[in-house]
């Protein structure tokens, strides 16, 4: 299938690395120009870089931490500067810490509010002013909302907030043609994944691979998903192809989760 992604200009969040990163090579796969950011210059550069070598797309790489309205404008900013316009935004930010609801301070109550749920705002409405109709925006959220986590209340409640706003918006926005839709990854294999399955480990006094094969028990498919695996979707998503779809949720979750 044609997804008619060609010369479409890509704003990817988050993405030296990890889901952002699967859903930027999806998308400069196909011939869309892709400007990613992340916080440290010299990964996102390096990226940027694997990116257009790999797949000889037009692609731009900066360093922006979506917890900073400035930072997110001038990454917007500069990408408008160069390509005048944008088709697609990639919503997505590292994950906030776990713990149990009573082991939460007020001061991580605040840093997960603005990580996950202002910077969504931040993003979407410093790139609505340069999309157009035929233009989509996608969030990344997590299986959290539908099935809630042990210990990752943080993340759980700033992203069912993130679904209410994708909710809201894709009402608000067609009329003027611009979807927006949500990504659930269930256990996409990242280091974000690895690094909560060695907290578990540790908890349960278990090896990370012991924790991995029990988290790899739950899943239908019999494996994590790989970055790729989500790319496909994301790209899909952001594409003219999913045009008649918008305020919808997709699972990249291999089967895991058990609600209908
Ligand atoms: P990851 O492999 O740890 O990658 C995180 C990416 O985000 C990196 O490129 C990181 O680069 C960037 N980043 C972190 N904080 C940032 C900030 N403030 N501003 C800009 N960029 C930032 O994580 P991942 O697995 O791709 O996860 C992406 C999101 O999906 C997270 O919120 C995670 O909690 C959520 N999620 C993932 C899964 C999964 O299966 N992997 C499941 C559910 C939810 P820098 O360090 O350079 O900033």
């Amino acid at each position: 299938m044609n997804l008619g992604l060609e010369n479409r200009v890509a704003l990817v969040a988050a993405a030296s690395k990890g889901l952002g990163f699967g859903v930027a090579r999806a998308l400069a796969a196909d011939g869309a120009r892709v400007s990613i950011c992340s916080r440290t210059a010299k990964d996102v550069e390096a990226a940027g870089q694997a990116l257009g070598d790999e797949t000889g797309a037009e692609v731009m790489a900066m360093a922006c931490d979506v917890t900073d309205p400035e930072s997110i404008n001038n990454w917007v900013t500069a990408t408008v500067d160069r390509w005048g316009h944008i088709d697609a935004l990639l919503v997505n930010a590292g994950g906030p810490p776990a713990g149990f609801i009573r082991e939460i301070s007020e001061a991580q109550w605040e840093a997960a509010f603005q990580l996950t749920l202002m910077s969504s705002i931040r993003m979407i409405n410093a790139a609505l002013p340069h999309m157009s109709r035929g233009s989509a925006i996608l969030t990344v959220t997590s299986s959290s909302i539908r099935e809630p986590i042990e210990r990752l209340a943080l993340s759980t409640v700033m992203r069912s907030g993130v679904m209410g706003l994708v909710k809201t918006l894709a009402d608000e926005l067609a009329g003027e043609g611009i979807r927006v839709n949500n990504l659930i990854p269930g256990r996409i294999d990242t280091d974000r994944v690895r690094q909560l399955d060695g907290i578990t480990a540790s908890r349960l006094g278990i090896t990370p691979e012991e924790a991995r094969e029990r988290a790899m028990a739950n899943i239908p498919l019999g494996r994590l998903g790989s970055i790729d695996d989500f790319g496909a979707a994301g790209a899909f998503l952001l594409s003219p192809a999913a045009a008649y779809i918008t305020g919808a949720s997709l699972r990249v979750d291999g089967g895991q989760m058990r609600s209908v």
